[in-house]
């Protein structure tokens, strides 16, 4: 299969067309932003890192019965994905209370949310992602009622089956952010699941292990990343 012209490039990753209509080449780059891009970095192996978890976890989702846009690992840093037509809406899981939930509604940060936490996100950088309901995404065609309904439901499956995956692995998943797409009628788990798009910490010690590290300069990003890789058992190859 060819890797052919760029046909998005995004904050950290980029894709490109193939010589196959349904396929891309996703591309995992070291850049790192937070805050809609203001705060930017490059962070040497992230790509890779990032690469390799979201493959990982990816591949348990597929055996666990959950349709993702993985086909095949092709480089350290790129895969060939499904090309999908991705809703505008990130679908967020919290199973404890961080972040912009208690920046919002000031609850108690570490609070456990059980049940877990289900929110939409319309996903657009000069609004700043705002929260939305369900109501917003189906009145202004972001995503159909039914679309909403499935994509709260397999947010949910994909938590539980993560959660399980972290802590087998002595890691709390503290909450993630997923997107969906289209392929055909049916809707596939898209953009990558890596601790840039979720919250992980130490199940013992509560260290945060993902990108809040970057947004807060704690310091070893990568290496905690790392981390996270090597004790879901993972292969890293990184330069
Ligand atoms: O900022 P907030 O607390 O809403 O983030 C919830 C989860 O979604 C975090 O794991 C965060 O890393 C992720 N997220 C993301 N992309 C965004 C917003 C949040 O990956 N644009």
């Amino acid at each position: 299969m060819e890797k052919k012209q760029l046909l998005y490039s995004g904050k950290a990753k980029s894709l490109y067309q193939t010589d196959d209509d349904h396929l891309l080449v996703a591309e995992f780059r070291d850049d790192t932003t937070a805050f809609d891009g203001e705060k930017k970095a490059q962070l040497e192996n992230k790509g890779a890192v990032n690469h390799a978890i979201s493959n990982y976890l990816m591949q348990k989702l597929e055996q666990a019965g959950v349709a993702t846009h993985f086909v095949r690992s092709v480089s350290a840093t790129e895969s060939v994905v499904k090309k999908l037509k991705m809703l505008p809406v990130e679908c967020v899981v919290r199973n404890i209370a961080t972040g912009s939930l208690c920046r919002r509604l000031g609850v108690q940060d570490g609070l456990t949310l059980a049940p877990p936490m289900f929110e939409f996100f319309y996903k657009n950088d000069e609004l700043h992602d705002p929260l939305i309901n369900r109501d917003h995404a189906v009145h202004f065609g972001w995503a159909t009622a039914d679309q909403c309904d499935q994509m709260q439901t397999l947010s949910l499956k994909v938590n539980e089956i993560l959660r399980g995956v972290f802590s087998d692995a002595g890691l709390v998943l503290v909450d993630a952010k997923y997107e969906f797409g289209l392929s055909g009628d049916e809707l596939v788990l898209g953009d990558e699941i890596s601790p840039d798009s979720c919250r992980i910490w130490d199940a013992l010690t509560q260290e945060s292990l993902d990108k809040d590290r970057f947004r807060q300069d704690m310091g070893e990003v990568i290496d905690k990343y790392q981390e996270v890789a090597v004790r879901l058992g993972i292969d890293l190859v990184v330069s």
